[in-house]
């Protein structure tokens, strides 16, 4: 039996999801240990046991050690089982998360998939729905797999009561990604969403916002969101290129004002479009393992993040095809993916 060491590299939930998706696609037990053990509360929170159990229903895997504060795990998979699944993390940890454990097993295995999640849709360091339906799941389906997704409702930290939807075929055959360029530029919008907060938080974080990017006005808007469970503020950067689109956050936090919570996203969006790279930071590890599941391929980025080398690592650890990333420039590396040879 393989065994993790969660410790390793970026040392949080990620390591384990990860592992999670390849055991299922192996077929492989494994154990990992010392989980999360570089966070402040190490172990298992809802949203990584929300992620296990997601993983053990779908694979009718054996598991041992799930529970809330647990160090370490035992997972067992067995053979994928299509069908219609609803995963609650119970709290508002992030929803999307739980997808990131499951989808590259659904992906790749033959059937259809119906998933409703329910949980966080908008927390802080995760990737917002917005992320993943704009910026992630286009590049899945030009690897060949369509995964249709719908927001019923968002969810905030503390309150969370978020729910979104998703829809796909598995086992189609999957074609390389290459992304080296961004090309042109086609779309940009900031967004600034308020739920039972004073639109007034929402004005001055696109008036900071704006002031850095000196986008034209009508790139920015206010959405005023009735349906969601509890108070949450967020504001995004979409910007839509001839090959892709990217996506930038802020959170809305007690004790951080509108202003820097705009201003952080806006240095992030001027970064990205200073170093005239496609993929951004958060997507950069997002896409590793699909993409080694699929037909490999490239990407430039900006310089590797702690998660994306830490995915290196989980590949390699589960028999996947080399990563290469290679220094381009100070702000441009390449990433080369090969094709998991099994
Ligand atoms: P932990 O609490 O252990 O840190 P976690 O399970 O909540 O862990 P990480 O291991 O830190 O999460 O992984 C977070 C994931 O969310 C990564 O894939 C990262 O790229 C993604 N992510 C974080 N922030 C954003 C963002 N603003 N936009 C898109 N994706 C994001």
């Amino acid at each position: 039996m393989l065994t993790i060491d969660g410790a390793w590299g970026e040392g949080g939930g990620q390591i384990l999801r990860s592992s999670l998706a390849l055991a299922m696609v192996r077929q492989v037990p494994f154990r990992i240990v010392n989980i999360r053990a570089k966070r402040k509360r190490p172990g298992l929170m809802r949203q990584h046991l929300a992620a296990v159990s997601a993983a053990a229903v779908v694979s009718g895997a054996e598991v041992k050690g799930a529970e809330v504060g647990s160090q370490e795990l035992t997972f067992r998979p067995g053979p994928l089982r299509p069908g219609q699944y609803t995963f609650s993390v119970g709290s508002a940890g992030s929803a999307t998360l739980v997808l990131q454990a499951v989808l590259p097993a659904l992906m790749v295995t033959q059937g259809a998939w119906a998933l409703t999640l329910e949980g966080g849709t908008h927390n802080p360091l995760a990737p917002p729905f917005d992320a993943l339906a704009k910026a992630f799941l286009p590049l899945l389906a030009r690897m060949g797999c369509a995964v249709q997704t719908v927001l019923e409702r968002p969810g905030f930290y503390p309150a969370g009561g978020g729910r979104f939807t998703v829809r796909l075929k598995g086992g189609a055959k999957l074609s390389s990604l290459l992304l080296l360029e961004r090309g042109e530029t086609r779309r940009r919008e900031v967004s600034a969403l308020v739920a039972g907060l004073p639109k007034a938080i929402a004005q001055r974080e696109l008036a900071s916002a704006a002031r850095k990017l000196k986008w034209d006005a009508v790139c920015f808007r206010i959405e005023a969101i009735q349906a969601a469970h509890g108070p949450g503020n967020v504001v995004l950067a979409e910007v839509g290129s001839e090959h892709l689109t990217e996506i930038f956050t802020g959170f809305g936090e007690k004790g951080r004002s509108a202003e820097a919570v705009a201003e952080r996203m806006a240095d992030e969006v001027l970064e990205y479009l200073a170093a005239q790279v496609p993929v951004g930071r958060h997507l950069a590890d997002q896409l590793l393992l699909p993409m080694a599941l699929a037909a490999g391929g490239a990407f430039r980025t900006l310089t590797p993040t702690e998660h994306t080398r830490t995915q290196v690592e989980v590949l390699r650890l589960f028999g996947c095809g080399e990563v290469r990333l290679v220094e381009e420039s100070a702000t441009c590396w390449r990433v080369e993916v090969e094709r998991a040879a099994w």
